[in-house]
């Protein structure tokens, strides 16, 4: 009889159709912040469309997707899970640890590195990183959850992860740091999968 096979596959394209378009396992989440706006805002319902900043003809949300994806790349090729997500996503994912990525922006040379993330994360986590960064950065690091954007962050909500954090890498609109971070978005990438790999050992 064809009608109840009919009727289960229709039943099971139904349930398809309602659960979250995406909701994924992975070692690592990585986002780039910005990536796909403004086109994502109007279908995931983003009301607040921040494109992020950018300086000398140059976009937050480009530099964010150098980084990120350099840093996947790396992960990938050392056989970790990534979870790679743009600015809007439907579903929620789970992870080991998170990392979300942008560069700042303010009146020139008030701001630089940063740091934000939820009382989850450990301090171990973002120590680590906070040391190593500053040991390489040679501009001023401004602080952890200095804004209020970036202690409660609309990404720390779309994973499960015991480790999260949002990397304000410098800031664009700085001359002197644009021109030393210019030609270091790939190595960023490359510190923060070294990074990563160590906090989140296979
Ligand atoms: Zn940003």
């Amino acid at each position: 009889m064809r009608l109840p096979a009919l009727l289960l596959v229709f039943a099971f394209a139904s349930f398809a159709a309602a659960a979250p378009a995406r909701a994924e396992d992975g070692d690592v989440l990585i986002q780039a912040g910005h990536e796909g706006r403004p086109a994502s805002c109007a279908p995931h319902h983003v009301t607040a469309c921040n494109l992020g900043t950018g300086a000398q003809g140059a976009q937050e949300r480009e530099w964010t997707v150098i980084v990120a994806d350099e840093a996947t790349s790396a992960l990938r090729a050392a056989g970790y899970t990534v979870l790679r997500r743009p600015a809007d996503y439907d579903g929620r994912d789970t992870a080991r640890a998170a990392v979300f990525i942008h560069f700042d922006g303010a009146q020139p040379c008030a701001s630089g590195a940063s740091l934000g993330f939820p009382e989850t994360t450990s301090r171990s986590f973002v120590d680590t990183w906070e040391q190593r960064y500053r040991a390489w950065f040679p501009y001023r690091f401004v602080g952890e959850n200095f804004t209020v954007n970036e202690h409660h962050y609309y990404g720390f909500r779309k994973v499960d992860a015991p480790e999260k954090m949002l990397i304000e890498f410098g800031e664009m609109t700085c001359p002197a740091q644009f021109a030393w971070m210019a030609p270091r978005l790939h190595e960023m990438g490359t510190r923060l999968a070294a990074f990563l790999k160590e906090q989140v050992p296979r």
